[in-house]
């Protein structure tokens, strides 16, 4: 797997694939990688020819104060990790060549990107919708994969697609998680062994909100009420929200079926986690 640093680089390794008709796909990541990236890379191989898996740690999506320089690097261990798992090609650009002058154009993702992670998380969707449309004009990708774990991400990159009539395929795969729920994330690092055991107050209310649909619970309130007295167990995780919202526009529904997403977002120590179910699916 090589790997490029540059647009042009990048441009002159995918420029011959498309020429011979390949299929090629996306997995943009902020790297520190773990399975949950490593099966978008898998999703990639299975729709597409080529794959190319981007490390960017994208300053537009972090407020002043916010993790941006303690995120985790290791692009050593992501490039063994993506050429163990068979990616083709490696594109980890610096800052300055992603934003060579400050950015006076955004990506505006309206208000949904002022709702759930966007409220906590001011600029933080307008900052990923920016660098995503970068990723996919200097790819020119035929599928990008991401993750049902940032759903309200996914949700945004979806409609962002569709809305500009952008020629690509979005994929968005399943939540990998670790054998007691909770979902892989570059920031579970940052948790403490008692704060690790307090996480699984994320997994675990949504699983509690699937069994209590399972059981016939069709009101929002009531599976809210089902998250918010499972985290009520775990007085050192603080919830900053719980959605039970529909998949198109993440917007609040009274009633729920089994499309119905429940989106939470709690403080952990001074970790920030987030996890999501669609209702009428396994925990995924
Ligand atoms: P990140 O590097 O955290 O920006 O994530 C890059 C991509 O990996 C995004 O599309 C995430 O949704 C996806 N991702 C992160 N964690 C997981 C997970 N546990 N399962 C599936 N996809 C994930």
């Amino acid at each position: 797997m090589e790997t490029v640093t540059t647009i042009e680089a990048l441009r002159r390794r995918v420029a011959p694939w498309r020429r011979e008709g390949r299929r090629i796909g996306l997995v943009p990541t902020m790297g520190s990688l773990h399975e949950g990236h490593l099966r978008l890379v898998d999703a990639a191989t299975a729709g597409a020819d080529r794959v190319v898996a981007t490390v960017f740690v994208n300053p537009l999506q972090f407020r002043p104060g916010e993790d941006f320089e303690r995120y985790p690097r290791d692009l050593e261990a992501d490039r063994a990790l993506l050429t163990a798992r068979g990616a083709d090609l490696l594109y980890a650009p610096s800052g300055t060549e992603m934003y060579p002058v400050p950015p006076i154009i955004s990506v505006d993702p309206g208000a949904l990107g002022s709702r759930w992670e966007g409220a906590v998380r001011p600029g933080h969707f307008a900052g990923v919708l920016t660098v995503v449309a970068k990723l996919l004009h200097q790819v020119g990708p035929d599928l990008a994969c991401f993750g049902q774990k940032d759903i309200q991400q996914a949700t945004l990159i979806r409609r962002m697609v569709a809305e500009l009539d952008w020629p690509l395929a979005v994929l968005v795969v399943p939540t990998v998680r670790e054998a007691d729920g909770l979902a892989l994330s570059s920031r579970n690092r940052f948790l403490s062994a008692a704060d690790r055991v307090e996480a699984l107050a994320l997994s675990g209310s949504l699983t509690a909100a699937q069994a209590a649909f399972r059981s016939g619970e069709r009101t929002a309130r009531g599976i809210e009420q089902v998250v918010r007295s499972e985290f009520a167990k775990h007085p050192a995780v603080a919830p900053d929200y719980v959605a039970v919202v529909e998949p198109d526009r993440l917007e609040p529904v009274p009633l729920v079926d089994d499309r119905t997403v429940v989106a939470v977002a709690a403080r952990v120590g001074s970790t920030r986690l987030i996890d999501n179910v669609i209702l009428g699916r396994s925990l995924g």
